[in-house]
């Protein structure tokens, strides 16, 4: 499709209409364009953007209704300081000036009397965030210890990255012509003749600038599917060929899957011997995991498994779009090498519908990922970060030692938290009662939401107001890598009471901290200043409008165009697409994908199985909400409207469980109460239970806290099984037992 040049805002009929996208809060991780009609400074509806090549008009539910969550009732619209006791829900509305004073005053004397260290900055998802957190970490109060908050293992998506710098040094996905303007049109692409599509459904969660309905787009173009889910989903009813497998076995899938196509001769001999690294040792590994092997460790058929190994080497080319699910296990690194080892065994890598290798829009080197404003802490300091000796491949504060530390004072003690689109207490924490410990255990935690959430609530002394995407300027820019889309502007439409914008928070806080660090006089600056190496300033951006997409190249491994030398190979020390992990290997960790047993599981702990003999699996998205967010939104709930744990009918049957029945789900950590689906999308040996809900309307003080303990299911998860280099962690390899809540329940 040709860009529009349409200009960013203009006025139609009674309405002023808004070209911008939603970066973020809430929403997800992807840049659909959206058109946003207002009157005044209220919004009034929100369509697709037609000219936008990402989603072409396409909108999921969740951007419908950013008008609904935009003028909420339950926004939070001033700086709110605790009056009475944490969970009394008491509070005084204040300024921001007086927010701050508060802030600065807690924070230099935290600084002064423990040292910056004692502070975290504590994080939900990415985004936006991820930047705008690190600086105010680093920058403005000192410390090392930013930290996904209580987010065991750093589960999702972090983990891949850094596998992926650690192993050939850049970031792939599955190519849906994503890179180009042009889509489908585009001379240079093909479709992918197989993709696989692994541990996560796209169509519903669009995860990590990746649109669901791509793969729509490509299967009617010809693509063939091969699922591998441990439930029937969409997708997996459409696939040739769909891997039910055991939640927590993915590995073993992955080694089988290679030493198929190894010794079926099905790689390409040509890419592995000129561009990979390590190929004998992978091969001696995966001849361990025979068809029959994984066959019993997976309960996948092992025809089924060969089927699939054949249909995909022999596909080409062929593309594997990669899940959350993978991280969800203790060896979740494994599954990530192993499928990165497929895509280079059968030479996917880099070329038309196969899996590319991503670069931004516009190349953002002098700004590092996670970690701007890192320079402003001293080498000492930096080697004081919770879990910097543990865990020497995990970058930032590894959240389950956090969590540890929080709760014992060792190493030292943490004495001030931040929280900032975070809600730990509902949401992706594990083991939540000690997280809410945790941060008892502060003497200050600042909390910045759109909404009031049951982790403020219970722990916060002082609660700031943040502003929507529709409230704010800023850019979606690649400053990660990772979540990759061409530059845009963000443009703000209304304001909100006295909410501010994540950027202005930080610019504020930080000239009070640490001015050096804070040149900028306004955030508009500020935004001129990162994204300064595109020659264009924020408002020039804005007037220009439409997305800013770099030229991309396929193949750029025999270019040169991945390494900084300019010599062909990819950007690692030996120039190869590593099969195992040469940083691993220096720091004694196994270096190469092996399979392991969920840490509870019918093997692995066979008598605590026959009190919990279901095997639990967590976190499937939902259409209408994007982890714990969206639960306040009547027309989102109406949607989902309560917690459901899907249970085969048979294994219902046996404990007198009915569809719709509200039941326990419980195990030696703890239990919640879901409502029981019925279904036969699943293995009567599993259970999948919904995850981060609260309940927004009902009573927020204590003990009630919304409703935050009756349905969160990470209180059957604990907090420290975290796999061995500090990434991943168990949230889909659990057991349990689930029977009916009685009246006296
Ligand atoms: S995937 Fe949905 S929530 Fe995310 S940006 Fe697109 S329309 Fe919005």
């Amino acid at each position: 499709m040709e860009l529009s040049n349409r200009p960013w805002r203009w006025e139609e009929g009674e309405y002023t209409v808004t070209r911008t996208l939603p970066w973020s809060g809430p929403g997800c991780h992807n840049q659909c364009g959206i058109l946003v009609y207002s009157k005044g400074n209220t919004v009034v509806k929100i369509e697709g953007d037609p000219d936008i090549p990402f989603n072409e008009g396409r909108l999921c539910v969740r951007c419908l209704s950013l008008s609904k969550v935009v003028h909420s009732p339950y926004r939070l619209t001033h700086p709110l300081k605790r009056v009475g006791e944490r969970g009394e829900d008491k509070w005084a509305k204040i300024s921001w000036d007086e927010a701050y004073d508060l802030i600065e005053q807690n924070a230099r004397k935290v600084q002064a009397e423990y040292g910056p260290e004692a502070i975290t900055v504590l994080t939900g998802t990415g985004r936006n965030i991820s930047h705008i957190l690190a600086k105010l970490c680093y920058s403005a109060f000192g410390s090392p210890n930013m930290s996904p908050a209580f987010f065991s293992g750093v589960a999702c998506y972090a983990p891949k990255l850094q596998l992926m710098l650690a192993t050939f040094g850049g970031f792939i996905w599955a190519d849906c012509s994503q890179m180009f303007p042009d889509r489908y049109d585009n001379p240079n692409w093909v479709p992918p003749k197989v993709m696989i599509i692994w541990g996560n459904n796209p169509v519903v969660s669009h995860p990590d600038s990746f649109m669901g309905y791509w793969i729509v787009e490509c299967m009617k173009r010809g693509t063939r599917l091969i699922v591998i889910d441990p439930r029937l989903t969409w997708l997996a009813s459409r696939a040739e060929v769909w891997l039910q497998l055991r939640p927590g076995t993915d590995p073993a899938i992955a080694l089988g899957l290679i030493n198929i196509i190894i010794s079926e001769g099905l790689y390409d001999g040509e890419f592995v011997d000129k561009w990979t690294d390590g190929f004998d040792a992978l091969r001696e590994r995966a001849s361990e995991y025979s068809p029959e092997r994984v066959e019993e460790i997976s309960w996948v058929p092992k025809e089924k498994l060969i089927k699939a190994a054949r249909l995909y080497a022999t596909s080409k080319p062929a593309a594997i779009q990669w899940g959350v699910a993978m991280e969800h296990h203790q060896a979740g690194m494994s599954t990530l090498l192993g499928v990165q080892d497929l895509w280079a065994l059968t030479g996917n890598v880099d070329v038309p519908g196969g899996n590319i290798i991503n670069r931004p829009g516009v190349d953002y080197a002098n700004l590092p990922p996670f970690a701007w404003g890192i320079e402003d802490v001293p080498r000492d300091t930096l080697r004081n970060t919770i879990g910097y000796k543990e865990f020497p491949f995990y970058k930032g504060a590894q959240p389950d030692l956090m969590a540890e530390a929080m709760l014992t004072g060792k190493p030292y003690p943490i004495k001030m938290a931040w929280m900032q689109a975070t809600n730990p207490l509902a949401c992706t924490g594990a083991d939540p009662k000690s997280a809410y410990q945790a941060l008892r255990n502060c003497d200050f935690v600042v909390d910045v939401d759109l909404f009031m959430t049951p982790s403020a609530m219970a722990c916060a002394d002082l609660v700031l107001p943040a502003a929507s995407v529709l409230e704010r300027d800023s850019v979606r820019a690649e400053f990660v890598g990772g979540w990759w889309g061409p530059l845009r502007a963000v443009n703000k439409v209304v304001q909100i009471g006295e909410c501010k914008s994540d950027e202005q928070i930080l610019l504020e806080v930080g000239k009070r901290l640490n001015p050096e660090s804070f040149p900028w006089d306004n955030v508009e600056q500020m935004l001129d200043w990162l994204i300064r190496d595109t020659g264009m300033t924020f408002s020039e951006l804005r007037e220009r409008c439409d997305p800013v997409y770099a030229p991309f190249h396929y193949r750029k491994y025999e270019e040169g165009l991945l390494r900084r030398d300019g010599q062909p190979g990819f950007r690692t020390s030996n120039g190869k697409f590593n099969l195992y992990v040469p940083a691993f290997e220096k720091i004694g960790i196994d270096h190469l994908p092996y399979y392991e047993e969920p840490f509870q599981s019918p093997v692995s702990t066979p008598e605590l199985s026959e009190e919990y003999p279901l095997v639990l699996t967590t976190g499937a998205r939902s259409w209408g909400f994007f982890h714990s967010e969206h639960r306040q939104i009547p027309q989102l709930r109406e949607i989902d409207p309560d917690p459901e744990v899907e249970i085969h009918p048979d294994t219902a049957a046996e404990v007198g469980i009915e569809d719709g029945d509200w039941v326990w789900i419980e195990n030696n950590y703890g239990r919640c109460k879901q409502r029981a689906k019925l279904t036969l999308t699943i293995d009567p040996r599993v259970v999948h239970a919904k995850h981060g809900w609260w309940y927004p309307v009902r009573e927020g003080a204590e003990p009630s806290l919304f409703g935050v303990w009756d349905s969160n299911i990470n209180q059957l998860l604990p907090s420290g099984y975290q796999g061995p280099s500090g990434y991943c962690a168990p949230y889909k390899s659990l057991i349990c037992k689930v029977y009916r809540v009685s009246s006296k329940s």
